[in-house]
């Protein structure tokens, strides 16, 4: 069967911290300048966790990205010949990115945008559930437990502070699985009378 695929689309790498969502956003980044593609990489510049003009993984991959503080400054560095547009840590950017995002893909570019999908307590991050809304395709990872081994979904904060933006790596904050994620102040998951 012949399909027929226009060109230009949202593809969206979410999951907790550690579960290699900048790896994987690397390796497509890779693979589409091996295919000769256009191709810029933007991070908000408030994640500085390990270099201030690059996406570095916690496996010590790397990318050189332009920082940028907000959506308004993404926009005046897009070249408008880009072919594809990678973006990282998608959760910190403001709501100004989803026309920004939009506009790209309906005119053709490849938008490839990694992020968190839930906040320490496990709540939806930001703008993340409409990016993930208006995305065609999404790859949701998962890291590994570290109280348990299971797979694991979910961030766990290690040290208290207010808000939702805690910018930190390992020492602040560490994967768990729903069972052993812990949220302070939620209900205590009683669903039935009596229980
Ligand atoms: P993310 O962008 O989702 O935070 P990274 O791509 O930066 O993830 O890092 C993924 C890497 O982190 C893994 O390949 C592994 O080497 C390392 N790592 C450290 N802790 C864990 C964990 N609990 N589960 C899985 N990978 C982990
Ligand atoms: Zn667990």
């Amino acid at each position: 069967m012949y399909v027929h695929q226009r060109q230009g689309s949202l593809e969206v790498i979410c999951g907790p911290m550690f579960s290699g969502k900048s790896e994987e956003l690397i390796r497509r980044i890779k693979r589409a300048i091996i295919a000769r593609q256009r191709v810029q990489v933007f991070k908000p510049a408030l994640d500085d966790r390990y270099d201030a003009s690059a996406i570095a993984s916690h496996s010590q991959g790397r990318h050189d990205a332009i920082p940028v503080k907000d959506s308004e400054e993404l926009r005046r560095h897009l070249d408008p010949d880009a072919e594809v547009v990678a973006l990282d840590e998608v959760q910190f950017l403001d709501e100004g990115i989803l026309p920004v995002i939009d506009a790209l893909a309906d005119r053709g570019v490849r938008v490839i945008a990694a992020g968190l999908d839930q906040d320490s307590n496990g709540e939806p991050f930001g703008i993340m559930p409409v990016i993930l809304a208006k995305a065609e395709y999404i790859t949701k990872l998962q890291a590994i437990c570290m109280v348990c081994g299971a797979a694991a979904g979910r961030t766990q904060r290690l040290v208290h502070s207010g808000g939702q933006v805690l910018v930190g790596a390992a020492e602040a904050y560490e994967a768990r699985c729903r069972h052993c994620h812990e949220v302070p102040h939620t209900t205590d998951g009683k669903l039935f009378e009596g229980e």
